[in-house]
């Protein structure tokens, strides 16, 4: 399994303004950067976007990615989300004013996307990859992803603080081999982290503690100007397995 989480600074920096990943070069969790991409070609090569939920930083350009990849005929992107997910991106985003309703301009032969309801718990199976949403907590209703293709298991948690469903599912998974876990803000904010639904490295260690398995730590979400006080407060912390996350590097599962 190929696994990229796509820069949101150009040229691709460790900086981490937006969340994107690109699984296999096919699917993608959240949309913050994917309509960034310079390759056009790999943009349209994306036909499943699955959204953890709402917040701007993780669907920020998918209006712009839509609207890059369009091709008259009914093949489209596809969107998948929680029903609400779905309906705030419907009536806050594509709602005529702020984008075009690309939902409505869909009912025709002419498609831009095609909206498909998640729901918790529930795989679902695109291009080869079985995805299920668990819950995670946040300051928002979000779904985490576990991805896995038969041989290998990557889990994607999204934004979270301490959570219990999560580890609960992936400590019974048939396989792990990385978790890309959010570290937001360092220590000395440890209570904007609770009151947001966030991580910092002190809460992070706990979670690592809690899931008893032996996989791949790649932090991810680092808000960029705390981004070099939280990784020596990580470093600090001599956790093994642990690694900051590489914008625009291919890792392979
Ligand atoms: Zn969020
Ligand atoms: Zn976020």
């Amino acid at each position: 399994m190929k696994v990229e989480l796509l820069p949101s600074s150009l040229p691709a920096t460790e900086a981490q303004y937006l969340v994107s990943f690109l699984v296999n070069d096919i699917l993608a969790v959240d949309a913050g950067s994917l309509g960034l991409l310079s390759d056009l070609r790999r943009q349209e090569r994306v036909r499943h976007v699955f959204l953890t939920h709402e917040h701007i930083d993780h669907i920020a350009t998918l209006p712009i990615f839509l609207e890059n990849v369009y091709e008259p005929g009914p093949e489209c992107v596809e969107l998948l989300a929680v029903p609400d997910v779905l309906d705030f991106i419907h009536r806050d985003v594509f709602n005529g004013r702020v984008w075009p309703d690309f939902f409505a301009l869909s009912t025709g032969e002419d498609r831009f996307v095609h909206g498909t309801p998640l729901r918790v718990l529930e795989p679902v199976v695109r291009a080869g990859l079985t995805v299920t949403p668990v819950p995670v907590s946040h300051c928002v209703d979000t779904l985490g992803f576990l991805v896995d293709d038969g041989r290998v298991a990557v889990a994607f948690p999204s934004d979270t603080g301490p959570t219990e469903r999560l580890w609960e599912h992936l400590a019974s998974a048939p396989r792990l081999d990385a978790v890309f876990l959010e570290v937001s803000f360092p220590n000395r904010h440890a209570d904007l982290a609770t009151t947001t639904g966030h991580h910092c490295p002190a809460t992070f260690a706990k979670e690592v503690a809690k899931l008893r398995r032996d996989v791949r730590w790649i932090v991810v979400h680092r808000k960029a100007r705390y981004a070099d006080e939280i990784a020596r407060e990580l470093e600090a912390l001599g956790l093994r397995n642990v690694e900051l996350v590489k914008p625009g590097v291919a890792y392979e599962f």
